[in-house]
């Protein structure tokens, strides 16, 4: 047991993602020379790669860079359902807009379902692909009433579901929504398919290659960090989930950033099958899958908005605490978190970047429904470049804007204002000589606050905390030893580098 952060013994002490330990995936070189392609796909999580492989079929010459490994953004460490039921988002979107959008809504994510499954069955792809239902329900009181509402709304919207007044699993429900004919896979396995796929159609894949802005003109030119390399390309498509090229359009002031917790763990007690997400004030999620040959059930939930929390080690806590009660637990073999983003509306932005911009194309704000969603996205994209009509693209057309959403606006700028300047004047109590090895605080060195992190050889490392980004204050998080930026979400290793955006330079490193 770890005295400093209290973890049984059960919590692997470091975080890492089950589905980048069990998938060998290809590596790629930096991009060290200027390009010329028809369309520069910049990251390569879900949404990129999708895009890639699609537009490399209809006979585009593609590059797609990322700025690290490929899929080790939010996409290698996801829960990867695949399903249209994403908590109680039908009857908000039936509240907030007409019924057509919502229905949409719908139909765009089963398209994407379709387009997995459809891949895997034509290309014999094995990753783990499993048919399941997936359940919504709740164990409160409280919230059946937001229940039912969200039923009324399957039926309105004709999405077929059934209630049902308890579980097939050890979960004390006190109301249950079911939707048939939904998925889980392991999305790396699947995706590495899809980037085989890329380079066999003569695409171009670069990593460790950090995209910092662009010129736009005919062509458009994306570049590296300080302008060393260049890709001249006749349509740039951005999936480097928070938009790294944010000025044009705003999104900064458009998006929110929350980050979520997942453990899998071997169980005591065989599990019944099904995809489980609850609404109540703890959310919970639970799928299983394999690992080294046996059942591991991964249990996730408890989301924050990044670079807000005290102790991010105790989300594993209540996960463990949870999966230990319900289905017991022999061993926790994996750990990690990641977050997601999402839009004023919780309708992802994919089209044109702006009016201004029609060679230009977003997709990001999956809400944590990237494996729909994203999929989507790189069907929609791909229907935008090839100038093709998709009877979905007002709906997630990223230049939509309502009255509800401008207000939303002004409050996400006034929260990161306020960010700005309150962060500055936090308190930085704990002093250098008592940082442990691997412990992380603010500390005052030479009358200045700065980021200080001891590592476990002892060797110390002073940053500047403020965001390169927009000069947000970061915060330490304990759990992935990281700084994060609560306006925007970019996070920082304890050494300053870059572990994502919209971020593209490190934090500045101070001398001891
Ligand atoms: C804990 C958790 C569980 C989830 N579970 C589910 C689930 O069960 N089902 C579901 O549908 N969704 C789920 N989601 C959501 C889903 O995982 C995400 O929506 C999706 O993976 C996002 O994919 P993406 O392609 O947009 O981004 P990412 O996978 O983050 O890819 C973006 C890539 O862009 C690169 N990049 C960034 N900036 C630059 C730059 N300047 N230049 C070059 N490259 C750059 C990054 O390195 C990264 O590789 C979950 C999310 C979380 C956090």
């Amino acid at each position: 047991m770890s005295e400093k952060f209290n973890v049984p013994s059960e919590l692997p002490r470091y975080p890492r993602s089950m589905w980048r330990t069990v998938t060998t995936l290809p590596t790629f070189p930096e991009m060290r020379e200027d390009l010329k392609v028809d369309a520069a796909v910049i990251g390569a999580g879900i949404a990129g790669v999708t895009t890639a492989y699609l537009l490399s079929l209809e006979g585009y010459k593609v590059a797609l860079v990322d700025a690290g490994q490929i899929l080790d953004g939010t996409t290698g460490y996801t829960t990867a359902k695949i399903s249209a039921q994403h908590g109680l988002i039908y009857s908000e979107f039936l509240t907030n807009f007409r019924p057509e959008i919502a229905r949409s809504y719908y139909e765009a994510n089963m398209e994407g379902l379709n387009f997995i499954r459809d891949m895997v069955q034509k290309h014999n792809i094995d990753c783990d692909f499993q048919e399941e239902t997936a359940y919504l329900y709740t164990t409160q009181d409280d919230k059946l009433d937001d229940l039912r509402k969200e039923f009324e709304a399957y039926q309105e919207l004709g999405i077929p579901g059934e209630w049902h007044d308890s579980l097939p699993i050890p979960v004390q429900a006190k109301g249950v929504i079911s939707m048939p004919g939904q998925a889980q896979f392991n999305p790396l396995k699947y995706l590495k398919f899809l980037v085989e796929k890329i380079i066999e159609n003569g695409g171009l894949i670069y990593e460790n290659t950090t995209i910092e802005g662009a010129v736009y003109g005919k062509p458009i030119e994306a570049y590296t960090i300080d302008g060393e390399f260049r890709i001249y390309c006749n349509e740039m498509i951005v999936t480097t989930h928070y938009p790294f090229w944010n000025v044009p359009a705003g999104y900064f002031t458009r998006l929110s950033v929350e980050r979520s917790y997942a453990l899998a763990v071997k169980p005591e007690t065989s599990f019944q099958g099904g995809m489980y997400l609850s609404i109540d004030d703890s959310k919970r999620s639970i799928r299983s899958a394999t690992f080294e040959g046996e059942e591991v059930l991964i249990v996730g939930g408890e989301n924050h908005p990044t670079g807000k929390d005290e102790n991010t080690f105790d989300h594993y806590l209540a996960l463990e605490k949870f999966a230990g009660e319900t289905f017991g637990s022999r061993e926790i073999p994996f750990r990690w978190s990641a977050q997601d983003i999402t839009t004023l509306d919780k309708i992802p932005y994919i089209g044109p970047l702006s009016s201004d911009y029609p060679f230009t194309f977003i997709a990001t704000g999956f809400n944590k429904w990237g494996m729909t969603n994203g999929t989507f996205a790189g069907l929609l994209i791909r229907d935008n470049v090839i100038r093709r009509s998709n009877p979905h693209m007002n709906t997630f057309n990223p230049g939509r804007f309502n009255d509800k959403s401008l207000g939303q606006t002004l409050v996400t700028g006034m929260k990161m204002a306020k960010e700005m300047i309150t962060g500055k004047f936090g308190g930085a109590d704990e002093k250098i000589s008592n940082l442990e090895p691997d412990q992380g605080a603010l500390v005052r060195h030479n009358g200045k606050k700065v980021g200080a992190y001891r590592d476990p050889k002892g060797e110390l490392f002073l940053v500047d905390t403020t965001c390169t980004h927009m000069g947000c204050e970061t915060a330490w998080n304990e759990a992935e030893r990281s700084w994060d930026c609560p306006c925007h979400g970019s996070r920082f290793a304890y050494n300053g580098d870059v572990i994502e955006g919209p971020a593209t330079d490190p934090l500045e490193r101070i001398e001891e």
